[in-house]
């Protein structure tokens, strides 16, 4: 079932005002291609019952809506505070402390043991999304730390804490994470996503779990720290996708960087064939009010003229007013925007001495092939992805139809750019292939008689070689 034919796809966070099933259906319907699994809320009870509320979807609609499981990482928090706040004037010191207890005007907790050994004397220290700002004034190097307000406000309970100054010596995946990780591997998801990733190992520790499972969840490193934007070209190779959490970057990094580096790291996940996600604020004043403000229209707009793979709503659909409404309107500045894509002059290069080079140049003919005899659509069946986003990262004109017999893969593929999934478990000759793929795409409404489709495919079939051939036909 197609639903919403935007190409830029939509990943949405599911919470209290989504996680039933008529819910969720109807996000599908109005085009969401992926729900993100929050890990830092909810219990694991409750993320497994919507996980199989999708599945079950997915089955009803013959849609394939994937799944991503959002690890929290080691996001730090001050403890619960006497009276909820504690009104803090400019100049104040206060101290924190790795002894949990309710925090008052004096001392307060806060969730990382080594915070007094790392930290340094002058580094800042950002509560509650940067609202509240201190300085470092003195580190007992073992429990206490001494901060100064540099500003009024107040230190509301359990918010979180970022250290953009300080090497935080956590590791990637916390206690909880691991437990998450536990859980998560016993069910069916596409992707995990893995927060506050500083280098590349970070996304190494995490394969090597993944792997030892034998589960086929690709990782989605969240950029979120100055550290994993420095060391990016790396973080993207080790990765299968990035997700650009402007939440945390927007305060860990100085703000006004934020749209540059966007645009910046989506260039070279298209260049590197890793699918890219815009997150966080998109639609913000939507959790409230039934239209969305002029500034996330055109923040939207501008993610899909970059040519980000997929924009992500949090709040908005997680306890949103209007998630519904959202994801709508959500879908029609997509569209909109999509209408102005060109994407002709920013195309990925080929390199020469990659391990994949022949594959790559196939991929990219097909796509440029497509262009020239004005194809309909691309289709490639693939065995690991790889043909969906090498295509996608070409952005081209004509629909990307990927078929596979794996609907776990189908589910991965849906929030690549562009591409429209299929299943398809024969195995058949390359030119039976051929024409049950364009089969399937007539009985979808995806092609008509007399239209052209080029056909992307491996031979010998029975080896399952990266795609190496290529064909023209015309629809009978
Ligand atoms: C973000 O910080 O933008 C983000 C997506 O992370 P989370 O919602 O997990 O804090």
């Amino acid at each position: 079932m197609k639903i919403a034919n935007h190409r830029t796809k939509i990943v949405a966070t599911i919470g209290p005002a989504s996680s039933s099933s008529s819910q969720l259906k109807a996000l599908i319907k109005a085009g969401v291609d992926l729900f993100r699994l929050n890990f830092s809320h909810g219990t694991h009870e409750e993320h497994k019952a919507v996980l199989q509320k999708i599945l079950a979807l997915n089955k009803e609609l013959n849609t394939h809506i994937g799944i991503l499981a959002d690890l929290q990482g080691p996001k730090l928090r001050v403890g619960v505070v006497q009276d909820g706040g504690i009104p803090l004037e400019e100049g104040q010191v206060i101290t924190f402390t790795n002894e949990e207890g309710i925090g008052n005007a004096q001392k307060v907790y806060m969730s990382y043991v080594d915070f007094a050994k790392d930290v340094k004397v002058g580094e800042r220290v950002l509560c509650d999304d940067g609202k509240i700002v201190f300085e470092v004034i003195a580190t007992d190097g073992v429990s206490t730390v001494q901060l100064k307000a540099l500003y009024p406000g107040i230190l509301y309970s359990n918010k979180g804490v970022n250290l953009p100054d300080t090497d935080v010596s956590l590791p990637c995946l916390t206690e909880k994470d691991l437990r998450d990780l536990d859980f998560i591997l016993t069910l069916p998801v596409n992707w995990i996503a893995l927060s506050f990733v500083r280098s590349a190992d970070d996304i190494h520790a995490l394969r090597s779990i993944i792997d030892s499972r034998g589960h086929r969840a690709k990782i989605i490193s969240k950029v979120e720290k100055p550290q994993a934007v420095k060391n990016i070209k790396s973080i993207i190779k080790a990765s299968n996708a990035i997700m650009i959490a402007r939440g945390d970057l927007g305060v860990e990094v100085p703000i006004h960087l934020v749209p540059t580096i966007q645009k910046d790291i989506i260039r070279k996940c298209i260049q590197w064939a890793r699918p890219v996600i815009v997150a966080t604020q998109m639609m913000e004043s939507m959790m409230t009010n039934p239209s969305p403000s002029r500034a996330e229209v055109t923040d939207v707009a501008n993610a899909v003229l970059d040519g980000a793979d997929a924009v992500m709503l949090s709040g908005e659909t997680s306890v949103g007013k209007h998630p519904l409404e959202t994801v709508r309107a959500m879908n029609r500045i997509m569209k909109e925007a999509e209408k102005h894509y060109s994407w002709r002059d920013k195309r990925p290069k080929i390199n020469r001495k990659s391990s994949t080079f022949l594959s790559d140049i196939m991929c990219v003919t097909a796509a440029e092939t497509a262009e020239k005899v004005r194809a309909v659509a691309i289709c490639g069946l693939t065995v690991s992805g790889y043909t969906a986003f090498r295509v996608s990262s070409y952005r081209p004109d004509a629909q990307i139809c990927i078929f596979s017999s794996s609907s776990e893969l189908l589910g991965t593929l849906n929030l690549v750019w562009g591409v429209r999934c299929f299943l398809y478990d024969k195995f058949t000759t390359t030119d039976g292939t051929i024409e049950d793929t364009i089969s399937i795409l007539k009985e979808n409404h995806v092609v008509q008689v007399g239209e052209i489709v080029v056909n992307t495919g491996s031979m010998p079939i029975e080896k399952r070689f990266r795609t190496n051939m290529m064909k023209i036909s015309v629809v009978e």
